[in-house]
């Protein structure tokens, strides 16, 4: 009898033990299925001990190894347990959340969906030089020709991809055994002396962990960067994990990717996938017989046997951190996770977070700079346009509408662009002061005009707009505040002749939904966008010349000390929308605060000289990189017991702070009330990660063992973003 030890997904800091008649070292890193309580849970054997401090007579047996698929290895035990260690997160829920769903239940993986490498037939090269009549199986043979081999899903992503299964059909391509993963498709452009340096700085140093840091301009050709890279790693016979922020934005570089590497193995990890396909990913990866893995934060946790490369594209973005559960984050797991298997990572952004930059001033990361665009294009032209003494037109100025109108009359593409924290198009009474505040959080409801509805952002309470306004019975309640679907109605009056396209969360609910709103931007079938943060992020359209931006300044005196970073890096990426083709770009930020460093940063696409005088000030008010913090948040439906808990937690604390270690006063979030719930938050601090770190161990053991009421629930951050 073999004593089993697991780690389960609940929210208890400790392993259980169990009993088989047949485990053996082999099975340490599968998934298990096991009794728990009155009912069944899955998890992952992480060890086999010698003995156990359960009675034997409680001990019981597990139900079920998964043996038809390799165990997770043992590097990757030591990953998911420093991410449970660093983040204060039980063992079993980080696997829980490493793991595709479908894995951690122990299931049968349906693995093997074939995605053979295709190549021609000699019928297929017949049939291409028989000079026949134009047709879609006859692309797709002339792109399979010209790629040599290509695996059929990278056949599939192709334009003329739904003939694949027809030429398959009628023999002009069939399945082949083995290529070289590295092998180029077409279309290889030559590196700019830039970029060339780049690559060479990288391949250059000898293996084992070095962290770079690619800051180059957006247009700048960092993704060619990475694919020459990855490239290497092929060549060398390993593995590349490539995170990106948005499942978004995997589409368009998926199908870049597949196209550079046609003979390998791409395989996508993300949410938004099936289970089934996620699962067949994961195993994929966990075999090696995956090539490059691409993916969203989650993918940081996939299994790679063969890992050579790490890329983090756009690793300043907020999306890394995982804002819920196990707050990890992505982009810090990617570098623990390089240097623990000693290959190199390259995080890449245009506007690097002040985290990593002031790692290369510290020279803990190597700095490489890609300062022009890849493609002969100046960058845009910024201007302020002070609108202190203007009169705007639902927050339009008069020169960003001559502007659209200069666009207009070119056939080029405009975008407004609406930075929502400041502008929340609510509904109020102008005769009573009424604001459609949501009744279940301290936000107010936003008005949705298309299907007249009252919406809350946050918990997702959904009411129909009154007539009246329910205070006083005015018949006049007006939306007060800019949304992007008021703008959207205002420029379709102001420009009757253009095609106005709202692109924006409502507009884009699905992945779909997206992909056709991408389309439609990119052919040309719009002429003035109007959109939020979506619109901001790595998507090229070679018809937009200008974008206007409307409510940065909210942004400016917001409460958050990252607030101006998260600005400068928008107004950055949505300012790299514009003229990326051949046609030189314009954007123009509405402000009452011209003279402010930040907007005459920009003007210059001084990143250096923004992220110099934020450090400095970072520097003197004692905020991150120059300090480590940790958040103790707490809910429940009463602010009182959230606030008491919090400040028992901060006399605990108290009593344990070692040198070096502060501990603030407990308040009230800013958004306080969420979904029926009131939040408040503690924050420590401590000049040394190290200090945290062990501070925060034995603070998180004290309050484990505390009793709280059952309706209060709390959560630990390390590093937040959100202070
Ligand atoms: P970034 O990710 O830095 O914003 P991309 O990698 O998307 O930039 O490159 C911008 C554009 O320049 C793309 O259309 C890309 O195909 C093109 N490009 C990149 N490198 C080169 C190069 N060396 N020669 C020609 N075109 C390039
Ligand atoms: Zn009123
Ligand atoms: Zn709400």
């Amino acid at each position: 009898m073999q004593i089993v030890r697991v780690a389960l997904p609940v929210p208890l800091a400790q392993l259980f033990d169990y009993t088989s008649d047949d485990a053996t070292e082999r099975d340490i890193g599968r998934c298990v299925r096991v009794p728990f309580g009155r009912g069944e849970k899955s998890g992952v054997i992480v060890g086999l001990p010698a003995t156990t401090e359960v009675e034997p007579a409680r001990l019981k047996p597990v139900r079920h190894v998964q043996r038809e698929v390799a165990p997770l290895p043992a590097d990757w035990l030591v990953l998911v347990g420093f991410a449970a260690r660093y983040y204060h997160a039980p063992l079993g829920e980080v696997i829980a959340l490493a793991l595709p769903p479908g894995l951690r239940r122990a299931d049968a993986v349906s693995d093997r969906e074939a995605d053979p490498l295709l190549d021609l037939t000699d019928e297929g090269r017949a049939a291409l030089a028989s000079g026949r009549r134009p047709s879609r199986p006859l692309a797709l043979l002339r792109e399979l020709h010209a790629a040599g081999v290509m695996r059929r899903s990278a056949a599939r992503a192709l334009r003329c991809g739904e003939s694949v299964g027809d030429a398959l059909r009628r023999g002009w391509v069939a399945p082949v055994n083995g290529a070289d993963p590295a092998a180029a498709g077409a279309g290889l452009p030559e590196l700019t002396a830039e970029q060339r340096a780049a690559v060479d700085a990288v391949t250059g140093v000898p293996a084992g962990f070095t962290p770079w840091l690619l800051h180059g301009v957006t247009g700048s050709g960092k993704t060619e960067v990475y694919l020459r890279l990855a490239a290497r790693a092929l060549e060398a016979g390993r593995q590349v994990l490539m995170l990106v922020p948005e499942i978004a934005l995997t589409p368009q570089l998926e199908s870049r990717v597949a196209g550079r590497f046609p003979a390998a193995n791409v395989v996508s990890l993300h949410s938004a996938l099936a289970e089934g396909a996620r699962s067949r990913g994961f195993v994929q990866a966990l075999e090696g017989r995956a090539d490059i893995v691409l993916g969203t934060r989650l993918s940081v946790f996939a299994p790679l046997p063969r890992l050579g490369l790490i890329l983090v594209d756009e690793e300043h973005d907020a999306s890394y951190k995982q804002q819920e559960g196990v707050r990890y984050s992505a982009r810090d797991i990617a570098i623990w996770r390089a240097r623990q298997r000693g290959v190199p990572v390259v995080l890449g952004s245009a506007t690097p977070s002040l985290e990593s930059w002031q790692h290369v001033r510290e020279g803990r990361y190597r700095g490489l700079r890609l300062t022009a665009r890849a493609i002969a294009t100046a960058l845009p032209v910024v201007r302020r346009i002070d609108t202190r003494r203007m009169r705007l037109d639902e927050g339009l100025s008069p020169a960003l509408q001559s502007a659209i109108a200069a666009r207009l009359d070119r056939g080029e593409q405009s975008l407004v662009f609406l930075n929502r924290r400041g502008y929340a198009p609510v509904l109020s009474c102008p005769s009573c002061g009424w604001v459609s505040q949501c009744p279940h959080c301290s936000a107010n409801l936003v008005v949705h005009l298309a299907d007249r509805r009252l919406r809350c952002h946050h918990c997702g309470c959904d009411n129909g707009i009154p007539h009246a306004c329910p205070v006083c019975g005015n018949q006049d309640v007006q939306p007060f505040g800019r949304g992007t679907q008021r703008i959207e109605a205002r420029l379709a009056e102001l420009f009757p002749a253009a095609r106005v396209l709202r692109v924006d969360r409502d507009s884009a609910r699905t992945r779909a939904q997206w992909e056709s709103l991408l389309a439609r931007i990119a052919s040309g079938d719009a002429d003035i966008l109007v959109g939020t943060q979506m619109m901001a992020k790595g998507h090229d359209f070679p018809k937009l010349t200008l974008v206007g931006v409307v409510g940065a300044d909210a942004s400016l005196h917001a409460a958050d000390f990252r607030a101006p970073e998260r600005l400068f890096q928008q107004l950055m990426q949505v300012g790299g929308r514009a003229g990326r083709a051949h046609l030189p770009g314009e954007v123009l930020i509405q402000t009452e605060y011209p003279d402010h460093p930040l907007y005459r940063c920009l003007v210059r696409h001084d990143f250096d000289a923004f992220a110099a005088g934020a450090l400095d000030e970072r520097r003197q008010a004692g905020f991150p990189p120059f300090t480590f913090q940790a958040m103790l948040r707490a809910d429940a439906p009463a602010l009182d017991d959230a606030m008491k808990f919090l400040a028992h937690a901060k006399r605990l604390a108290q009593d344990s702070a070692p040198e070096g270690l502060r501990v603030f006063d407990a308040v009230p979030m800013r958004l306080t009330r969420l979904a029926r719930r009131e939040r408040a938050q503690l924050l420590v601090e401590a000049d040394a990660r190290g200090v945290l770190q062990a501070f925060v161990g034995g603070w998180m053991r004290m309050l484990r063992a505390q009793r709280v009421g059952r309706e209060l629930r709390w959560q630990l951050d390390v590093d937040p973003l959100d202070v």
